[in-house]
């Protein structure tokens, strides 16, 4: 009962969520693309045929599509592929140019190709003898949720399904064939949907009354006979001539032509278009339509339709992948109406054409220099390729796919860096379980590792409580048989993915692998129970809001809450834990990360305060501070006292005096980031946020520092509300504050000297590069410049040194970028402080945007989130234009960037454009910064 509910749901849901895995661009596709092939392209040709002769191949995807391409490629090594054609994109342009008509020459370009393929089959379209049926394929450049489903034995009517019958000498198959067509040709061309008010698929619900008079059961699809076949066919024929309100097309041309317009059709249907939006794909692509002769898997136990991948595409090992389903058609494999088996079986169960799938794994892998997720077909024991595209995968597979296939020279190594996704490499870092916890706890059932990574949260058994819960700030784990889109927010909200149901191509599992999330799958051992909102293994039950565990890179399940440990990369890296340094993960990683360096223009600094944050980002690489920001050097115990008594202060004499009492702090605050930087860079920049922040601002506060200082609480409260602003963010700040009050400049370039003596003197270089704020006026960064010089002198003098510092500015208002030149006269470098850039060019402020930015983004003002990837084309424009006018003054002139957006792969590739010297940013975030500017560099080159 629930069965036949679900069933087509489900079928959507697979298909949407292989689409969509596959649709998200990232650098390991790009690079995937098969060698540069050119895309010729010949006017008036609307028809590329594939077979035996084949006109395309893999290199034109933009006029054949992602599918069609890659068929004609395939045809061309010599796989077989069952014979077609495709229709270009050009057509689609056409289509929509010309109120949608087609082209005068496409007819007789398309009854050349179906001519081609019945030479080539021996069949023909339409014939009463040995009919030829076809599959009507959708392929825009990547596949895409929203395209029209594919329509499978197009060309069977009354009379040729008898003759499919005759040929065959099987009926059962012939009607079966018939049965699925008039279904999937009145859903999907037809429109024969669900409508609001129905529960279930009309087409289902045909089924089931037929099977409840006859049987008065749910018997399986596989159970029903000829004459049940025949009987569904004539009320699925009723159906669409009352639901839409025409007789179902017999002739195998004008089903043709009208599949062939829903494909076109579809191209603008909301969902495709909202898809295209949201991914930035022009509509002027369009999609392409393939025509092929159809194979057969439902011909009986020797026949069967799969999913695969050459290699694992959750944990990289090097093995083939995938399920299969026995007597099934392409749809029936993601359907979930069955469940399918590991494609291993198949070695048992069908011999040679297992062995024929591995040599064709192999074929696919030499070919495409890329881990392919295939389907095929097996028609009689023959096998046969029907698609085939870069598999999806998780980033530890990335990063395994990369060192094995380098090692096995299928590709070089600037292939294998532009192979790791840059988004997805925080992954990697992610925590482990504790060894020994697990060795404890011991595991209560397994699954398919899905998704990489450990996660432990409180069980929901399904999206709503799940989310419920995790705003209520619980982890959460999702716990149910099978996933569906539904689930969806859900699954976001869970730390990790656990189900009872599904393989490998089950939707737990593809959108796992897409967003990262650990996942485990199909642990038959876990029994769940929507109704009592239990989970029961081996006898022992877990209600929600129990804690479970989940191993997503070994598939193990475990009862209760397990501690985690760092990732083997972190715990290698940062904790210099030998065991871990050990493992392949960290191996390969620290592999990747030195081809970074090798391939990179750019260099990766960080953003860190402290000696510790200083530490973690060179042990991840970073070769300098880009930013270290001195105010949080303020707050740390007594400090933010006499940091008080500072602005406190009412004359000069004493506000040099509490500057005084900070001086020490300062100097060993730098002092002890020097001596871990070993002779790197640091950029230190002056104090910037203003000053009001640093007061305390409710009364209770005010009197208890007016105690402790020895301050009248009324002049405390007088001095909060005389620095009070309205637009703090535009306010008394940044370099104003040093101007305003030198001494505070002073206080503090002196400390940067003091500590850069001190560590020099223990034979440690130092680089300091004090970096004024806020700078709009060439005029405000002389007047600073010459504090920090003085300062320079006096402690040279006193300490008998000599030290190597620049002084140079952050470029984070528009008027600075904009008279950069002048700047540059006195700057000995620029960092972009793109945060402030963005807030004053967008007249925005950071604080209060997430009030709007999120509508502004459904509403396409904004492509992404200004504070997260750069705005190029405004905030970039004055990037560039500072870069420019900068290096005109000074051609060497040094240039950095050390906002938000130095962590971000997109904008990391922009400023790789700009030409900077380094990206800066939070010392986790370093690995991802130094993938990205190492692929942004071999793009550049590759450009070239
Ligand atoms: P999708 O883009 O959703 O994967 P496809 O066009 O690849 O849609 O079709 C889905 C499935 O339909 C295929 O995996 C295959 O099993 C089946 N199919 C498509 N064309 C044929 C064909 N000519 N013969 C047999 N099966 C086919
Ligand atoms: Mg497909
Ligand atoms: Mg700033």
């Amino acid at each position: 009962m629930a069965k036949k509910a679900t069933r087509k749901p489900a079928r959507s849901a697979v298909k949407t969520a292989r689409k969509t895995a596959t649709a998200s661009k990232t650098s390991a596709k790009k690079a995937a693309r098969p060698a540069a092939k050119t895309a010729s392209r010949s006017a008036g040709k609307y028809v590329y045929l594939f077979g035996r002769k084949t006109d395309g191949n893999g290199g034109m995807k933009p006029l054949l599509g992602g599918k069609g391409a890659n068929l004609a490629e395939m045809c061309r090594i010599g796989l077989p592929v069952p014979p077609g054609f495709t229709v270009t994109t050009d057509v689609c342009t056409y289509y929509y140019a010309n109120k949608r008509t087609y082209p005068a020459a496409l007819r007789a370009q398309m009854q050349a190709g179906i001519a081609a393929i019945e030479q080539q089959t021996k069949k023909k379209f339409g014939d009463l003898k040995n009919p030829l049926l076809v599959s009507v394929r959708s392929g825009a450049r990547d596949s895409m949720p929203g395209m029209m489903d594919t329509i499978l034995n197009l060309g069977l009517n009354d009379d040729t399904v008898e003759a499919l019958a005759a040929k065959t000498g099987n009926a059962r198959f012939a009607w079966d064939c018939y049965r699925r067509f008039v279904q999937m040709y009145g859903d999907v061309v037809l429109g024969v949907q669900k409508r609001p008010d129905e529960d279930h698929e009309p087409f289902e619900t045909v089924i089931e009354r037929l099977k409840h008079e006859r049987y008065h059961a749910d018997i399986e699809d596989t159970k029903l006979t000829v004459a049940d076949l025949q009987e569904l066919v004539i009320r699925f024929k009723a159906l669409v001539k009352d639901r839409a309100g025409k007789a179902f097309p017999a002739s195998p041309w004008d089903q043709l032509m009208g599949a062939m317009g829903a494909v076109f059709g579809s191209w603008m249907n909301d969902r495709a278009i909202v898809y295209r939006r949201k991914y930035n794909i022009p509509s002027e692509w369009g999609t392409a339509v393939n025509v092929q002769a159809m194979v057969y898997g439902n011909t009986g136990d020797e026949s069967g339709s799969g999913v695969a991948f050459t290699r694992n595409p959750a944990n990289g090992n090097k093995e083939f992948y995938g399920e299969f389903l026995i007597n099934a058609q392409g749809e029936d494999v993601v359907a979930g109406v069955r469940t399918p088996e590991p494609v291993a079986e198949l070695r048992r169960q069908m011999p040679a054409a297992y062995k024929e799938l591995d040599r064709i794994r192999q074929v696919l892998e030499r070919h495409f220099k890329d881990v392919q997720d295939f389907e095929f077909t097996i028609e009689d024991g023959v096998v046969y390729m029907l698609q085939t595209r870069n598999g999806k995968r998780t980033a530890m597979a990335a990063l395994k796919f990369s060192m094995d296939m380098f090692k096995e020279r299928l590709i070089d190594w600037q292939t294998a860096v532009m192979r790791n996704p840059a988004d997805q490499l925080e992954q990697l870092l992610a925590p482990v379980f504790d060894a020994e916890d697990v060795a404890a706890s011991g595991a209560i059932a397994t699954g398919l590792p899905a998704g990489p990574g450990a996660a432990s949260g409180q069980i929901y058994l399904n999206a709503e409580r799940a989310v419920t819960a995790a705003e209520k700030g619980e982890k959460v784990l999702l716990v149910r048989v099978e996933t569906s889109p539904e689930d969806l927010r859900g699954m976001i909200a869970a730390e990790g993915i656990l189900t009872a149901r599904g393989g490998v191509s089950s939707h737990a599992a593809l959108v796992a692998r897409q967003m990262g999330k650990v996942c485990v799958c199909g642990a038959a051992a876990v029994e769940v129970d929507y109704g009592a909102r239990t989970v029961t293994v081996e006898g022992r039950t877990f209600k929600e809001g129990d804690w479970m565990s989940i191993d997503g890179t070994a598939g193990t399940v475990y009862a209760g809450q397990l501690k985690t440990a760092p990732s083997e990369i972190i715990a290698g890296l940062i904790d210099g834990n030998k065991a871990a340094q050990a493992t392949e993960k960290f191996k390969s990683f620290q592999q990747l990360m030195k081809w970074c360096s090798q391939a990179s223009r750019m260099s990766v600094r960080t953003n860190a305060d402290t000696p510790e944050q200083t530490a973690n980002a060179i042990a991840f690489g970073a070769v300098g501070i880009g930013l270290c920001r001195t105010e949080h050097m303020f707050f740390e115990g007594d400090r933010i006292d006499a940091m008080r008594e500072m602005i406190l202060a009412e004359t000069l004499e004493a506000r040099k005096a509490a500057l005084a009492k900070l001086l020490p702090y300062q100097r060993e605050d730098f002092a002890g980031i020097f001596r871990v930087l070993k002779g790197y860079p640091a950029t230190i920049r002056f104090l910037d946020p203003p000053l009001h922040e640093f007061l305390p601002h409710t009364k209770e506060q005010q009197a208890d520092l007016a105690k402790k200082i020895r301050v009248p609480s009324e002049r405390i409260h007088q001095r909060v509300e005389q620095l009070h602003e309205f637009n703090p963010m535009l306010g008394f700040r940044g370099c104003r504050l040093g101007i305003g009050y030198p001494e505070i400049s002073a206080m503090q370039a002196r400390a940067v000297f003091e500590a850069a003596a001190i560590v020099q003197k223990e034979g440690i270089k130092v680089k300091p590069e004090i970096m004024i704020p806020l700078v709009g006026f060439k005029r405000e960064l002389d007047l600073q410049i010459e504090v920090v010089h003085q300062a320079a002198r006096e402690v040279q003098a006193e300490q008998k040194v000599k030290l190597n510092y620049m002084v140079g500015t952050m470029i984070e208002v528009p008027r600075g970028a904009l008279t950069a030149d002048e700047v540059a006269q006195s700057a000995e470098f620029f960092s972009f402080g793109t945060n402030d850039l963005t807030q004053t060019a967008l007249g925005m402020s950071r604080d209060d945007s997430g009030s709007f930015l999120p509508h502004y983004a459904e509403l396409e003002i904004v492509k992404k989130n200004p504070f997260a990837t750069i705005d190029q084309s405004g905030v970039g424009q004055l990037v560039e234009l500072a870069v420019t006018r900068g290096r005109q003054t000074k051609k060497d002139l040094k240039l950095g960037i050390c906002g938000e957006h130095g962590g971000d792969p997109a904008s990391i590739q922009f400023f790789e454009k700009v030409g900077l010297d380094y990206v800066s940013c939070s010392p986790f975030r370093v690995p991802v910064a130094r993938l990205a500017a190492a692929q942004a560099s071999l793009s550049a080159k590759a450009g070239k």
